[in-house]
């Protein structure tokens, strides 16, 4: 491949919903992937086809401990994403997220490496600016059951930026808007896992509160591509830059596609609202489309149906 340069790259969180899609890529494109993963929410399985190949290589190691590797890039991914993981142990959570970034920033000093944070979001909180722009400041309640998680990537993305400042770091800061597709966890109580694994067993589906809070669903492949697009930018390009789907929807709407999408009779029952819950989220991708070249490609509907046909076949293995 002409100008092509294999690069030694780490990925943590790799065994994950979005590590495991990340690592695939990465390998596709060429280059030599380092796993490293403590299995809290991922798996074997979402790694299981690429094990294979001899430019693949897995670590057990929990990233809130120190890791000493050689790498030329990095993707921190390692974190816990959905409320109910999140929430298990908040302050494994905090840790994770933030001397996770203390270590990898840390393994980017020493080698010189380019590095990767995946922000979220939540560091908007429950948003008053709609939709949310990266210089919005957030809205978070410091003290609540999502401040582990949403203060935690605050803290991690602090921690990105003294690097830059201080030591000339390479980095990169995305935050990430709620992303679905294959490999989602299950019974990670997410709100499309929750509506497609109930839709499919007959279940009712659970509406917290009245199902007006409204999201965006950004498909997973389109989520991949504007990492690898990001990693590529130049070294002045540091982020924050909002990644994600703007196309807006209340969580009533996204139940009533999934079941015109399954064809399943499940009814809407409602459920008491999580506190804190954001009543409204959307990204506004304009700083993407212009540094990044970005934008979704994959409409809710199509993504929904790839969704349904993984979680389809997932319980059809473990029926067997
Ligand atoms: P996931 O839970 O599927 O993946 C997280 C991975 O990190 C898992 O494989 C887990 O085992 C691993 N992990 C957790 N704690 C670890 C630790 N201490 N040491 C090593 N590995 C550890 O979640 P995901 O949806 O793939 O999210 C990946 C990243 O993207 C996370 O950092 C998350 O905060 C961020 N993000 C995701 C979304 C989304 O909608 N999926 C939205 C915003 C941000
Ligand atoms: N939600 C719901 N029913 C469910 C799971 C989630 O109504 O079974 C709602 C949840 O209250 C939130 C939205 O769906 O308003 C998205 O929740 P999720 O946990 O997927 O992600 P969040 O964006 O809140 O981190």
């Amino acid at each position: 491949m002409a100008g092509f340069v294999r690069k030694r790259v780490l990925v943590t969180g790799g065994a994950g919903f979005l590590g495991s899609h990340l690592c695939e890529r990465l390998l596709a494109l060429g280059h030599d992937v380092l796993c490293v993963d403590n299995y809290f929410t991922g798996t074997k399985d979402n790694i299981a086809s690429l094990m294979g190949s001899p430019n693949f290589e897995v670590m057990r190691h929990d990233i809130s401990m120190p890791l000493m590797v050689e790498v030329d890039e990095i993707f921190n991914l390692a974190c816990p994403a959905s409320p109910r993981h999140y929430q298990y142990d908040p302050v494994q959570t905090l840790k994770t997220s933030v001397l996770g970034a203390i270590h990898v920033l840390g393994i980017a000093r020493r080698t010189g490496a380019r590095v990767f944070q995946a922000s979220t979001s939540e560091v908007y909180g429950d948003p008053d600016v709609h939709p949310q722009t990266e210089d919005y400041r957030g809205n978070v309640n410091p003290l609540g059951p999502r401040a582990c998680y949403d203060e935690g990537k605050r803290c991690a993305e602090t921690l990105f930026f003294d690097h830059r400042r201080k030591h000339g770091t390479s980095i990169k800061v995305v935050r990430i808007f709620n992303t679905y597709g294959p490999r989602m966890h299950p019974e990670d109580g997410r709100v499309v896992s929750n509506f497609i694994t109930q839709a499919l067993r007959g279940d009712d589906i659970t509406l917290y509160g009245d199902g007006s809070q409204t999201r965006a669903f950004c498909f997973v492949s389109d989520m991949i591509e504007g990492f690898v697009r990001m990693m590529d930018t130049p070294d002045e390009v540091t982020g924050p830059v909002n990644l994600g789907n703007p196309h807006e929807i209340t969580v009533r709407e996204l139940a009533e596609r999934i079941l015109r999408i399954t064809g399943s009779r499940s009814k809407l029952v409602f459920a008491p609202l999580p506190q804190d819950d954001p009543t409204q989220r959307c990204p506004d991708i304009g700083r993407a489309r212009a540094l990044l070249g970005w934008e979704p490609r994959v409409a809710l509907e199509d993504g929904l149906e790839r969704t349904v046909v993984f979680f389809a076949r997932l319980f059809d293995r473990n029926r067997d």
